[in-house]
């Protein structure tokens, strides 16, 4: 099957190199291959194909966007277990499109890039053994929450017993019967409380923030359901139809407001779930005082049923420090723990860090984002040519399906590079452009619920600043879908 809508382009003169080997580098290469390009490498740091969906094994991992919407266009799937699938189904679905679409025999395991080079007509990738790797196009499509953010509390390092972040799980730690503490109450720690809830002795629960949670169920497929999807696709093209557009109610409609009925629908649906909380003071301390949507959405089947199980505590008092035995609080109370699990979230503005890139006159990336991550329309860099990026600053990252923005944006690279390709120039954005594009889109978003909510988030930069798309997710992968205007860009003859 051609996955691609640039197939039978003039690629065939040029070399690509993509870092990572998950979801979008994955979809990047099938999209490249499919345009024809002569050669292709995907560096991967790991031994596996998956990204995310290989680093996060955590107990009670899965996706909060249904199977059926998070799946590439062109590959879907009639064997999801469920409506909201496990992460170790959806990493081996990756694994199995890179064989099926015929690019995990170009995918170098073990291959953790160092730094990469523009030479004035291409890109010398450096490997961290040493390796070097020459390529006309670099691609990053590393993620962008993928660097495990550690919490600065007072004597971490003095925890005598297991402790470890979300993404590092360490399976070889016993956790049945023992008394677990857990550090944060976001995407992550919610799932974890759902799986742990019964596990555990004990789960002591520390919570910074309390966290609007909408109820989504999350029923299996039966195999009834799964020959009928296997007979007539049609019935996944209909599915993966309807939940993108209630994806666009969810994150367009009810998140930021632009439709007052969805947003109505949101509130209440996250307030009939906090009201199923029976106990009165617990009800309270996991009640937010900023507005639904501010953070990112959590979305679960039973997190209120699990925090309440006789197992879990609660813990609202401010974690004062954590000494050998567990974490002691300032209201004077000590948790002893057996288990110290860091739910603390990731470095969102890492992208394709700590890879070094050099450009234009060996400009270093450091120089380029003195100021912060900047990209012209999310993909390309200043003084960086030939040089793109899935899911860089101001993507409509959040609530909207990771995987539909890698499609939209890795069609508009494609596009880009078969155009530069045919005029045989490097395409680069200019600065300024850059720097009044990304102060039109920070303007924008002092609009959005991000900025306006009463809440700090991962979604905000070191000025406070939401790094997010801040219109419609529509209206973006509209500019994605337009054939590119090289007029944006400068172009450097080859
Ligand atoms: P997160 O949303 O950044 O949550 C981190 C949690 O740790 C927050 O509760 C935070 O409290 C707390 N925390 C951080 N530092 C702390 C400290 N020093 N002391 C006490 N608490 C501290 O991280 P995440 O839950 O890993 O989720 C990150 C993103 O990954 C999600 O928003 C989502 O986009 C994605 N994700 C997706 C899925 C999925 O199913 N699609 C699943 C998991 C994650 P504050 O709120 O006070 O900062």
């Amino acid at each position: 099957m051609n996955a691609s809508a640039g197939a039978g382009r003039p690629m065939a003169g040029l070399s690509a190199v993509v870092i990572g080997a998950g979801m979008a580098g994955v979809l990047m290469g099938i999209r490249l291959k499919d345009a024809g390009v002569g050669s292709l490498v995907i560096l991967e740091k790991g031994g596996s194909v998956g990204g995310t969906w290989r680093e996060n094994t955590y107990p009670g991992l899965h996706c909060d966007f249904p199977s059926h919407l998070y799946r590439y266009s062109f590959d879907p799937n009639p064997e999801w277990s469920h409506h909201f699938s496990p992460g170790a189904e959806i990493r081996q679905y990756f694994e199995n499109a890179a064989r099926k679409f015929g690019v995990f025999d170009r995918i170098r395991f073990d291959s953790e890039v160092a730094e990469a080079r523009w030479n004035g007509a291409g890109w010398e990738v450096k490997l961290v053994d040493g390796r070097v790797f020459a390529a006309d196009v670099l691609i990053s499509a590393t993620g962008f929450l993928h660097v495990p953010r550690y919490p600065d509390i007072p004597g971490l390092k003095d925890f005598a017993r297991p402790c470890f972040h979300t993404a590092r799980w360490d399976h070889a730690v016993p956790l049945d019967g023992r008394r677990v503490g857990l550090v944060g109450t976001g995407s992550t720690a919610t799932q974890v409380v759902c799986a742990l809830a019964n596990r555990a002795a004990r789960l002591c629960v520390f919570q910074r923030t309390p966290q609007w949670v909408m109820r989504l169920d999350n029923p299996a497929y039966s195999e009834a359901d799964k020959a009928a999807f296997r007979k007539d696709p049609a019935l996944m093209e209909a599915r993966f139809r309807e939940m993108e557009q209630q994806m666009v109610y969810l994150a367009d409609g009810a998140i930021q407001g632009r439709n007052a009925e969805a947003r109505a629908w949101l509130e209440r649906n996250v307030q009939d779930n906090l009201a199923s909380v029976r106990d009165p003071v617990l009800r309270q301390k996991l009640t937010p005082d900023y507005q639904v949507g501010c953070k990112r959405l959590v979305m679960s089947p039973s997190f209120y049923e699990s925090i309440q199980h006789p197992a879990c505590e609660l813990v609202t008092a401010k974690i004062e420090r954590i000494v050998a035995e567990g974490v002691r609080t300032n209201d004077g109370g000590l948790h002893a723990l057996d288990v110290l699990v860091l739910a603390t979230g990731f470095d969102p503005q890492a992208y394709f860090c700590p890879v070094k890139l050099f450009g234009e006159q060996g400009r270093s990336i450091d120089e380029v984002w003195a100021n912060g991550p900047r990209a012209y329309r999310s993909m390309t860099v200043p003084y960086m040519p030939n040089f793109f990026m899935i899911e860089g600053p101001f993507s409509p990252v959040g609530n909207v399906s990771a995987i539909l923005i890698a499609e939209w944006q890795s069609e508009y690279i494609v596009n880009c590079i078969a155009a530069g390709a045919a005029r045989k120039v490097a395409l680069v954005p200019d600065a300024q452009k850059t720097e009044a594009m990304m102060q039109a889109y920070k303007a924008a978003t002092r609009d959005t619920i991000w900025f306006t909510g009463g809440c700090r988030s991962w979604y905000l930069d070191q000025d406070g600043v939401p790094i997010l798309y801040p219109h419609p997710a529509q209206q973006f992968e509209q500019e994605m879908r337009r054939a590119p205007d090289l007029a944006e860009y400068r172009a450097i003859a080859l």
